[in-house]
């Protein structure tokens, strides 16, 4: 029987509805996961979105931002995970370029200096739908109309029919602050500074929380399942591509030879580095 971990976070559950044996592999074995560049360029926007929003508002412009994007820089170039991408010059300015851009599109998006930011960085540990939960959300407005949850994506909004399931994480966001503070927010968005940049924004009503809390309780219900079964499913599909535990993964790895095979496998796919695939 493999242990139940002690909190839920969305992106633990969003790893589990992939895919309960790499939610395996990454939260009962521990084995790395190392994140991607992509990951590491929405690691730096973050940061230094949460830099800007946490200063004075009138101070909150691109120029700023520029300036504090150049003193948060040496924290990422001394992440070992940033030199283990092995970046030569131009690659870094290519990653320095696509996380400048994503930091920019802030201002086409809103105004930060009109807004009036509660706290940026929010970490919350609460129950929710039943379930132990626990995550950090970006930014907390106050607005004339009540609290507003905001989360940033450094990619590209999804598509329409998937666009409530991402939403579920602001929401799940907003019932952690209803249950830890009494007070609920009034919405709950996300922010897209990806290439096709935009505001995707839900109410927070009691059926949009209900929705995405007893989405989260399901979750976690068939993972206390497979907890006490110790079995954990493969499935496989287009991202074990970008599994990292894809070379032991055998259900994976096959189905990463056959896309390959039949062309389906993009140039980029780190699963063609770890199996070897380079160039087929
Ligand atoms: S390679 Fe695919 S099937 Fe195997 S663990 Fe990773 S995501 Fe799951």
């Amino acid at each position: 029987m493999a242990d139940l971990p002690r909190f839920f976070s969305p992106s633990a559950a969003g790893t589990y509805r992939q895919c309960a044996l790499r939610w395996k592999y990454r939260y009962v074995d521990k084995l790395p996961d190392p994140p991607g560049e992509a990951a590491l360029v929405g690691t730096f926007v973050h940061r230094v979105l949460e830099l800007v929003c946490e200063g004075p508002a009138a101070e909150r412009t691109p120029d700023r931002a520029r300036d504090l994007a150049a003193r948060a820089w040496p924290e990422t170039t001394a992440n070992p995970e940033f030199r283990d991408l092995g970046l030569d010059e131009a690659a870094e300015r290519q990653f320095r370029w696509k996380a400048w851009t994503a930091i920019e599109a802030l201002w086409g998006l809103e105004d930060p200096a009109g807004v009036d930011v509660r706290a940026t960085e929010q970490r919350v540990a609460t129950e929710v739908g039943g379930v132990p939960f626990r995550g950090v959300i970006d930014r907390l407005d106050d607005t004339d109309d009540g609290l507003v949850v905001t989360d940033y994506k450094s990619g590209n909004p999804p598509r329409h029919d998937r666009r409530n399931a991402a939403l579920d994480q602001v929401l799940l966001y907003a019932a952690a602050v209803e249950a830890t503070s009494g007070e609920r927010p009034v919405s709950a968005r996300l922010i897209f500074l990806g290439g096709t940049q935009d505001i995707v924004q839900v109410p927070v009503d009691d059926e949009q929380l209900a929705s995405a809390t007893s989405g989260l309780a399901t979750t976690w219900a068939a993972l206390e399942r497979d907890c006490s079964r110790d079995e954990f499913a493969p499935n496989a599909g287009p991202l074990c591509g970008w599994c990292p535990y894809v070379d032991r993964c055998e259900t994976g790895s096959t189905e990463v030879r056959q896309r390959a095979a039949a062309g389906r496998l993009r140039d980029d796919a780190p699963a063609r580095r770890l199996l070897d695939l380079v160039g087929t």
